[in-house]
């Protein structure tokens, strides 16, 4: 099959167009059959709750070509199943597991041509999302919903490597609340968290980390990605704690990380100890890692990489996870489906 002409190791990570996305609906209580199109646009009602009252939530996972020319996705299942917790909690209508699948499988299928070659350290992004499509003005679910999957190809999301960043602790903003919807992929928590984000990227801070609402005392997670370092004993610490997603990369990394020997622990973790960790990143579908390169906490600032480099452990948790994803390694843990054509 002929591939899209793409500049593919210098493509941005962000929306390209391709040829056809998929929509569900669910109405009178069951979903159709989906519709494959090339309209990047969708009427909508205008008073459908997704606008109003942000019943909305996604998913995002990637699709890669192997060396053996096959194209296959990641950890699928778990993004499904995820998809259903975030539509149950803001009480909408989910798409069955299987039927998220499917869908995934018809928009990749349709935009083969868009699947990065192998080794060019792109990729087939893909972005479910259910939203609340019925039209509703007093405050209640819907009565229609919609889930929709595009695909875009996107480019290694480091383009000068794998460089570590610098990230502030946020202390004014709460990306989420105790007893609400942290743990779940919904639109609104990006909304509530933009403006420290973007007052981050003003004072030159790649991200923040967030800590926890309630006591500010323990790490949550930094914007759109879990956290996780290495203590000087050399375990891999990461978060436990409800205001946070769970990452489906830092599941994995959890498992490559006892693989590597490194006794993996969740526990809630401290933000003093920041100061004692050997090595910090971030992980998340998009960037897999980003190495941290120093934290700022009030007018204190640490400091894992002062050569520039990434840290070993960092570097060797990236390297065996996206050697799983791409199919370069074997996959010991069944973590990976080949989309059938
Ligand atoms: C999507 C997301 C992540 C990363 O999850 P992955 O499953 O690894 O992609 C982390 N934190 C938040 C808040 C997210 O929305």
């Amino acid at each position: 099959m002929t591939k899209a002409d793409f500049d593919w190791p210098n493509l941005s990570f962000g929306y390209t167009k391709t040829d056809q996305n998929i929509r569900y609906v669910w109405r009178d209580g069951a979903w159709d059959r989906g519709t494959l199109t090339a309209d990047e646009t969708m009427p909508l009602h205008m008073a459908a709750t997704c606008l109003h009252y942000g019943q909305e939530c996604f998913e995002g996972l990637k699709a890669y070509e192997t060396r053996k020319g096959d194209v296959v996705v990641f950890r699928i299942e778990e993004n499904a199943r995820r998809m259903i917790r975030s539509c149950r909690k803001i009480l909408m209508e989910p798409p069955p597991e299987e039927l998220f699948i499917e869908a995934c499988y018809r928009v990749i299928n349709a935009n083969r041509k868009y699947v990065p070659p192998h080794g060019t350290g792109a990729s087939l992004y893909v972005r479910p999302l259910t939203i609340g499509s019925g039209a509703q003005v007093g405050v209640k679910p819907a009565e229609e919903y919609t889930f929709l999957v595009f695909v875009t190809p996107v480019g290694p999301y480091f383009k000068t490597g794998f460089k570590p960043v610098s990230l502030i602790v946020e202390e004014k903003v709460d990306r989420t609340a105790p007893l609400g919807v942290g743990d779940v992929k919904v639109g609104g928590n990006y909304a509530a968290s933009l403006r420290a984000g973007v007052a981050a990227r003003q004072q030159g801070f790649a991200d923040v980390v967030y800590l926890d609402a309630k006591e500010k005392k323990y790490i949550d997670e930094s914007g759109p990605a879990n956290f996780f370092a290495i203590t000087a004993d050399g375990q891999y610490v990461t978060p436990e704690s409800d205001t946070i997603l769970r990452s489906i990369t830092n599941m994995s990394l959890v498992t490559l990380a006892e693989e590597m020997g490194l006794r993996p622990k969740r526990r809630p973790v401290e933000v003093s100890e920041i100061f004692d960790f050997v090595e910090a990143g971030c992980c998340g579908t998009a960037a897999v890692i980003t190495p941290i390169g120093s934290i700022t906490y009030r007018d204190r600032k640490v400091d894992y990489c002062p050569d520039g480099q990434a840290g070993k452990h960092c570097t060797e948790l990236y390297e065996r996870l996206t050697a799983i994803q791409t199919g370069d390694a074997p996959d010991p843990y069944g973590w990976v489906r080949i989309v059938p054509e």
